[in-house]
Order: C-alpha cells, then structure tokens, then sequence
C-alpha cells in the first residue's frame, strides 16, 4: 500500500538511481491504485511509466457519458484534455535531467482513442510519466515522496474526479461526438462521402500548426444546389455542401483554396473538437489521400489496372521497385487503399504525377497506346466506381478533360464554392476533348495479398525493435519506414501504434492470411481490450494513438523486406 511506498522511499534516499527500480510495483491508495511499472535507468533517460486506475464508480462521472464507443472515445479525449491542461506550468524542477517531471500525452486537434486514458472493464486507466528526482545521479528521497504521495494524488483528484471536471464543457464534448457519429451515419445512408458545413474554418494557422486561422479565414458557404441540412441528436441542426458518392472534381483558379479544402476532407476522417474550423468538416472514414511519391518501395502490388507492358516484360499485377516512378508509385498507392477498403480516394492535382493522371488527344495522336504503358486515371475512375464502389474527389487546375467523367463538378473562387456541374456539361458540349478511352478490358478483382514476411523475423535474444522516430519515420530493425507521403497521420502517437502492429504483424505473417485480414482482426484486438494489444515487453506505454488500418497498412506497405505470396 501507500505506506509501504513511503518507507521504501525514505529507505532508497541517498543512495545511487537503481535504487529506484524498488519502486516497482502496485500500491493501494485512498481513491486509486498507483501502478509504478517501469522505472528509467537515470535520470536523463525517459521518464518512469506510471500508471493510476480508478474505479469509474469512484470517479463519480456518469455512465451515460461513457456508455457506448463513441460517447466512451470523446470522454477519454475529454479526460485527457483536462489531465494534460492541469499539469500544464506543474513541472518543478527537482534536480538533475528530468527530475521532477510529470507528464502526459498532448492531445491535438483530433479526437480518437489513446494510451494515456482508457475507460474499460469499469475501470478508469491513466498512463503518464514521472521524472523521479535525483541530485546527480542520487535519489532524492524526500523530493519523490512529494510528487508521489502529494501531487499525482492531488493531480489525480483535479483531473479524475467528475467533481472537479467542467460538466458542462464534458456533457458538450461528448454531445458533439454524439451528433458527428449521428451526421456520419446520415452520409452513409445518403450515399454522401463528404459533408463540410457552413461556417467551417478550414485554412490552418500555419503549415505547422494545425489550429484554424484567424481572423483572416473565409468561413465555408454551400452553394446553394449541394446544400443540406442535418438535425443532430442534440436537436442542433446544421447545414452545409454534401458530395455524393461518384467522381467530384474541385476546380478553380490558382490560390483560389482548392488544396485547402481537399486538405480538410483527407482530416474529416476523424472527428475534430469544438472550435477546430473543422468539427462539421466529415469525410467517409476510409477516405485516402492518393498522390504520387516517387521513389518508394512497392512490393507485390497489382498495379496492371494503370500500368502494363513495362519495357522488357516486366511484370505489373505483382509488381516490386526499389524505387517506383510518380505513375507507378501512385498506381500502387491507389490498389494499396482499396486493398484495405479505401471507398473514397482524394487526390490533388498538386502532388499527381501529370502522366498518371491525363494523357491528351494529341499525346494519344503522338504516341500509339502500344508505347505507353501506362492506362491514365481518368479511364479508371469512372470503372472504380461504376465495378468497384470507389469514389474519387479531385482537385483540377488544369486538366479539363477531366470534366468528360465527373457527376459533379464545385469551383473554388475567392475560397467559396459554386456548383458549376451544369456549366462544365456545356463546356464539354462546345470543346471535345477529342480523346479516346484506353481502359480496354473491365477491371479485375479487387486486389487481395497474403503476406508471407514483413521483414526477417528476429531470433530469441536479438536486440530488434521497431520504434516511431518522429510523425513520419519508422525504424524497424535497422530499416528505415518513410512516412513522409503518408498525409493523414495526424499524432505522433498513431505512429508509435503503428510501431507495435508492425512488431506484432511482423510475428503473424504466414503467408495464408491476407493483410486486409490481419489487420482487421489486430484492430478488434484493439477494440476489445484497447491499447494493452499492442503492449510490448514492458507493458503498455501511455504514448500511443489509434491509427486507421489504412496508415499501418501504408507502413506496412513500405516495408523492404516485406513478402508477398
Ligand atoms: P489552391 O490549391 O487553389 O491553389 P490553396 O488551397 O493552396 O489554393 O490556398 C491558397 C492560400 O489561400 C493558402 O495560403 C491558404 O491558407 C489560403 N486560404 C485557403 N482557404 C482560405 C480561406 N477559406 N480563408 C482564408 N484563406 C484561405
Ligand atoms: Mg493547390
């Protein structure tokens, strides 16, 4: 129990820094148990992980705000907003490295399930870390027990206890998460994809900050034509631009906010806070962005629907490269997110390969079709949707040929939109584009791979470890997996997730079960018992964020030693 905390920590005071491996272990308090269950080697290395579990009953918050997925996920995200704020200026120096510190995850703009709080098995789970105190490399006995004994518990009681919670700001966090869950299944059932409301802010501050612009932003106005309005459990209602199923394109002038608004639907698969810009901005949850990114590894994918007869026969419906082309790495991008059930691909001219994308009647004129390997997107699109039920939103500058295959055409001017889908009929009307259809035969079956190796598996007593480097960056074993081109990331810590699924795929590939398959079957593991899943050799790290299947899949994906049957 607690006492026992105390006498260790008076016994350890003075002596060297792996005293404190004494520490670990279990104790009883008051209201909680504290879990101490990794303590670090110094004092400059991470933080210690803590754990605090809490009775949900002892908490006090009711159970309505927790009572299914989606209420449960937003009062987690509410939980940890409020732990987070309130040990915000709480660090006190306590002596060398991190003496002192404690710390939880910050959360950013999204809400989704996290590590750090967990509400589950009627229990309230708190991960964070601890800097326990040291002078050198002594242990400051009395200084641990003031942060273990008086601050965490009095932490743990501002944060933790629906006491001292803002009601009011909860009821209307998981109220919001009530009413985004309710417009999703609106879309799903109106065979709408995206839906972006009046008054959303969608430019960001900066390219590195992902809060709304200030003052200086357009607010969002529908057009008249594509506007519809949502009554929202909460008796709100909201109205806005809805895109239906089928090919859209987002045209417009240079400047005019196209990439902005493509931008803010690749995040509309996740549910934003309030005050975001964002928060009435949804996009069908499987939506990937596609775009080209020479230069990647493929392995194993069935590219043929755009490629084929590469020069010297090399084959494109298993198709491997060190270093795929812009085509061929965006052909291989789009096959890899159907794979996974992609049913909505957004793709932006700006960060297209032009040859993927278009070839013109006068290059068709110029080069005969048995030169060109490559069959455009734009004689696909109409296919993905028409044989596969993939969707496609796309942003065009310059491209009008384009306007041959769209069922609805916005432009962007001066950041507002206008549903020009009649006018682009005439213009197609009064200028063919003169070009013929390439897309010979229908498409294939969707892609399916059975994985047989992510990577060479490690013997017994290897010292492999697969660990997210930063947002965009994997080291798996001496491998480096670059998710730079991998946009809808939006936390650190879907990476770090990312990291354990690919430690715990790496151990479940045997080249029977498809990768589609594994990965559902890892994220129902998820779902059932949350993050402890994914927990490694020393447990569960309070770090982590849940990633959609398509992002693991995309690391997964870039992989070298990764084999396909
Ligand atoms: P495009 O893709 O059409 O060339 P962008 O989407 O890149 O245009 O937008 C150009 C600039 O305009 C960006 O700096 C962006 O931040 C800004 N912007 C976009 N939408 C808005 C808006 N609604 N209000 C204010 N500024 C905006
Ligand atoms: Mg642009």
């Amino acid at each position: 129990a607690k006492e026992d905390l105390r006498r260790t920590l008076e016994r350890i005071d003075g002596r060297g820094y792996p005293a404190y491996r004494d520490l670990e272990g279990t104790y009883r308090f008051e209201a909680f148990q504290l879990v101490i269950e990794h303590v670090q080697s110094d004092p400059f290395a991470p933080p210690s992980r803590f754990r605090v579990e809490m009775g949900l009953d002892t908490t006090g918050i009711p159970e309505e705000l927790y009572a299914d997925p989606v209420r449960r996920t937003a009062m987690e995200d509410f939980i940890l907003r409020t732990a987070h704020q309130r040990l915000k200026g709480w660090r006190q120096r306590r002596g060398s490295g991190k003496s002192g510190l404690i710390e939880i995850t910050e959360p950013s703009q999204v809400v989704i399930p996290r590590s750090a709080v967990e509400i589950g098995h009627s229990r309230l789970t708190v991960r964070f870390v601890v800097g326990l105190p040291a002078r050198g490399r002594t242990v400051l006995g009395r200084q641990a027990q003031e942060m273990i004994l008086e601050d965490i518990p009095a932490w743990v009681e501002e944060s933790f206890l629906w006491k001292s919670m803002d009601q009011n700001n909860a009821r209307d966090h998981v109220a919001l998460a009530v009413d985004q869950a309710a417009l999703r299944r609106w879309m799903a059932e109106e065979k709408v994809i995206a839906f972006v409301a009046d008054g959303a802010i969608l430019p960001r501050e900066s390219g590195q900050s992902d809060k709304p612009m200030g003052r200086a932003a357009v607010p969002f106005r529908s057009p008249e034509s594509l506007r519809r309005e949502v009554r929202l459990p909460s008796g709100r209602s909201v109205a806005g631009m809805a895109i239906l199923q089928g090919i859209t394109l987002i045209c417009g002038g240079g400047y005019h906010g196209k990439s902005t608004l493509l931008r803010a639907l690749e995040q509309g698969v996740y549910n934003h806070i309030a005050g975001d810009g964002r928060e009435w901005v949804l996009t069908d949850p499987t939506a990937v962005k596609i775009r080209a990114e020479d230069g990647r590894w493929v392995r194993g994918v069935d590219i043929s629907p755009f490629i084929n007869d590469l020069p010297y026969g090399k084959s494109t419906d298993q198709f491997t490269t060190e270093s795929a082309s812009g085509a061929t790495s965006q052909a291989a991008n789009i096959m890899e997110a159907v794979e996974i059930g992609a049913t909505t691909l957004l793709i932006d001219e700006d960060t297209s390969a032009t040859n993927f994308m278009i070839r013109d009647a006068r290059m068709q004129a110029l080069v005969a079709k048995e030169h060109e390997p490559i069959t455009p997107f734009i004689d696909r699109v109409r296919q993905l949707f028409d044989e596969w039920g993939v969707s496609t939103v796309l942003v065009v500058g310059g491209a009008g040929d384009y306007l041959d295959v769209a069922d609805a055409v916005i432009a962007m001017e001066s950041y507002i939109p206008k549903d020009v889908t009649e006018e682009a009929r005439r213009v197609v009307e009064r200028f063919p584009s003169g070009r013929k259809a390439e897309a010979v035969g229908p498409l294939p079956a969707k892609p399916v791979r059975k994985v047989r190796e992510l990577g060479r598996r490690p013997k017994p007593g290897d010292k492999w470890k697969v660990e997210a480097k930063d947002e965009h960056l994997i080291l798996y074993g001496r491998e480096r997996v670059l998710l730079q081109a991998v946009e809808q990331l939006v936390e650190i810590g879907q990476t770090r997730a990312i990291a354990a699924c690919l430690r715990i795929l790496t151990e479940r590939a045997d080249g029977r079960t498809s990768l589609a398959e594994l990965l559902r079957q890892l994220l129902a593991e998820m779902d059932q018992k949350g993050f402890a899943a994914l927990a490694g050799p020393r447990g569960c790290p309070g770090n982590l964020a849940m990633p959609r299947p398509h992002e693991v899949a995309a690391a997964v994906n870039r992989l070298e030693g990764l084999k396909i049957v």
